[in-house]
């Protein structure tokens, strides 16, 4: 079933939403991008002359009620951007919220109150899913970056609308993205990985060795890619125990035919500090009392060349550390060669925490084909993993 296709007239459709946004310590929304890239499915919807019950969790309120985590905070930032009056249900399952809901007349939007205010929601709890189901005629999921989640209203809820149930607009384009790197015929085809750990990224880089032409690994794991091939790098972040498989890794690139691309030098500082002096080091010759903390010029130059010149391209984690303004330019300028690449008609995918935050410092986030929202869920969906809310809409 497809929500475009889809009738919504005289339909209550219950969506959920991701608006765990950011939110400053006066109530006000940082960021509203998740809010904003929810719009188009709710307002087909309510063109269709539908109307609208959404949930939502926001951040980490310990099973139960804390204002901080309240989203009637996000009421300002959905009114604006929807132009229109929002009615706020303040319990996602008291009887006065199922009146509230019951009756909705056309053209009605209501937003429930954080869903993890109860612990059933993240335990997965089949009486909960029921529960919340009596909000909606047709559910509708558009939240991406809660689709790796089995949650009652992720993926339990999906079992009350058999014949009702869909994915929302955002949704279908965040999958659309991901799989048209992953399943496409453009070549070349490059991947740039960074990051602080090896660990967190290896189920995706093992992946990715049977899709990419050209792997580029930066920021803190490449230097157990480099220390396992027996180079020098002082104090920079490694994890000893992944040495074997960094190897492992290089060898099934190899035999793939996959190119690795590992930075070939490094911007290096005696502490984890912006206000030190930093040396340009060959990147497997750096002396014993200091990190490497950003890919030097050289790299830049080699990794520009290979973007600019791919038809595809998947980016996720910085080539350093991107938060102190010394160690920003090996991200900014992988950033700046895929908006080239993407002027020149490259699809480029930025997916997964801190490079969409970084794209987002650099102001680029709308010069690239896509921004993930979704950040685990993303990377894994990457990894080829099937996705709990993604099944439960499709089976
Ligand atoms: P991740 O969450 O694994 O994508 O890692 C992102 C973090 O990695 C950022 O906070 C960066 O500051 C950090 N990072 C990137 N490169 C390095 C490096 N060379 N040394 C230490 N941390 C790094």
């Amino acid at each position: 079933m497809d929500l475009k296709s889809y009738n919504f007239k005289n339909k209550r459709a219950l969506i959920r939403v991701d608006f765990n946004v950011p939110i400053d310590n006066n109530g006000n929304v940082t960021d509203n991008t998740r809010i904003k890239m929810a719009i188009p499915t709710l307002e087909k919807i309510l063109n269709d002359g539908g109307s609208i019950v959404l949930m939502s969790h926001l951040g980490r309120p310990n099973d139960e009620p804390n204002k901080e985590f309240s989203l009637s905070q996000i009421i300002p930032s959905l009114e604006s951007l929807l132009e229109k009056k929002i009615i706020f249900c303040s319990d996602c399952v008291s009887d006065e919220s199922f009146k509230t809901t019951k009756n909705l007349e056309n053209g009605s939007v209501v937003l429930l109150e954080n869903l993890r205010f109860h612990k059933e929601e993240k335990n997965g709890d089949k009486d909960f899913a029921q529960k919340l189901s009596n909000h909606g005629d047709v559910y509708v999921n558009d939240a991406f970056g809660t689709s790796h989640r089995a949650h009652s209203s992720t993926s339990l809820i999906a079992n009350y609308f058999p014949n009702d149930k869909m994915f929302g607009l955002l949704i279908e384009k965040e999958i659309s993205c991901v799989d048209k790197v992953l399943n496409s015929n453009l070549h070349p085809l490059t991947a740039i990985v960074g990051g602080a750990k090896v660990s967190s990224k290896i189920t995706i880089i093992l992946n990715l060795l049977d899709k990419v032409d050209h792997l580029i690994i930066g920021g803190g794991m490449a230097y157990t890619f480099i220390k396992a091939q027996n180079g020098l790098i002082g104090k920079s972040l490694v994890e000893d125990q992944y040495l074997d498989l960094a190897l492992e890794i290089l060898k099934k690139a190899a035999d793939k035919d996959v190119k690795i691309h590992l930075p070939t030098d490094s911007l290096c500082c005696k502490e984890f500090s912006n206000d030190l002096e930093y040396n340009i080091r060959t990147i497997d010759l750096i002396p014993n009392d200091e990190m490497g903390l950003d890919i030097g010029p050289d790299s830049i130059k080699i990794f520009n060349n290979i973007i600019v010149n791919s038809s595809l391209i998947l980016w996720n984690g910085p080539m350093g550390v991107f938060e102190m303004s010394n160690f920003q330019n090996g991200t900014i300028s992988v950033a700046n060669s895929i908006v080239e690449a993407t002027k020149n008609k490259a699809f480029s995918l930025v997916g997964g925490g801190d490079s969409v935050a970084a794209i987002n410092l650099f102001n680029m986030a709308d010069k690239v084909s896509h921004v993930s929202t979704g950040g685990g869920a993303m990377l894994e969906y990457l990894e080829g993993k099937e996705l709990p809310g993604l099944h439960a809409i499709r089976n």
